[in-house]
């Protein structure tokens, strides 16, 4: 069965498995977490369409009766807010995503629209899965803005308006797409997806920089996430 399971004090995750559909792609895993603040929960990202049951089978296993007070969404890509939808129909929660990410959640803006010096993205983009929720944005997010005991750390690149949340209790750092962690290792973010991949790198040292022990990305298998000094050498060949 899948179920959330705890990974610090105060941060449980999910891992979903989210197949590409590209040709000789694996399936990688994706993260929903959940995390804890006095006693409400906090949903953070939703996984992909194709999740939406399980992924609230699991939300309701896990919480009983109580449902998270809110969805934050770390970027809007199709494998993070594919939950979206069903979540704030049937649940009514409000979500809440950084104001440069607002936009394409709600469907005001697409990630096929920009403008981009990738030539990787500009090929890519136009055979990716758009994610166009049409969703409003109860809440826009700014970089220092608190959330459940974490900060909102703004981390732009991989989309205009991704977001890292910095635990700063547990030392840790659930920092989406700001890294990959497969095969055992970390990477980048996927370039077909990743319309400004210098300021993706930027990112990463900026996370870097900050004071925590292990980081949690959302794509990883091991689901313990990596070590800050894992983080920081990785970071710093760019
Ligand atoms: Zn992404
Ligand atoms: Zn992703």
């Amino acid at each position: 069965m899948i179920e959330f399971r705890p990974i610090t004090p105060h941060i449980w995750r999910l891992n979903l498995q989210w197949d590409l559909k590209i040709p000789f792609y694996p399936p990688i895993p994706v993260a929903v977490w959940l995390v804890k603040d006095a006693d409400e929960w906090t949903l953070v990202d939703t996984g992909a369409p194709a999740h939406t049951s399980i992924m609230m089978e699991s939300v309701s296993r896990f919480l009983g009766a109580a449902k998270p007070s809110r969805i934050v969404l770390t970027h809007a890509h199709y494998d993070h807010g594919g939950g979206l939808i069903g979540l704030s129909k049937q649940w009514g929660l409000p979500i809440w995503a950084h104001a440069l990410e607002a936009d394409f959640v709600a469907g005001a803006n697409d990630y096929r629209k920009i403008d981009s010096q990738s030539a990787i993205y500009n090929l890519s983009k136009r055979i990716l899965t758009p994610s166009v929720w049409r969703v409003p944005v109860a809440r826009a997010l700014n970089e220092g803005d608190k959330v459940s005991g974490m900060d909102v750390i703004h981390v732009p690149g991989h989309t205009p308006g991704m977001i890292a949340l910095h635990h700063r209790a547990d030392r840790a750092i659930i920092c989406s797409d700001t890294f990959m962690n497969l095969g055992g290792k970390l990477s980048e973010p996927l370039a077909m997806s990743t319309p400004d991949p210098a300021e993706a790198r930027r990112s990463m040292k900026k996370i870097a920089a900050l004071d925590f022990d292990t980081l949690l990305p959302s794509h990883d298998p091991s689901e313990r996430g990596a070590s800050a000094d894992s983080a920081r050498r990785f970071a710093s060949r760019f």
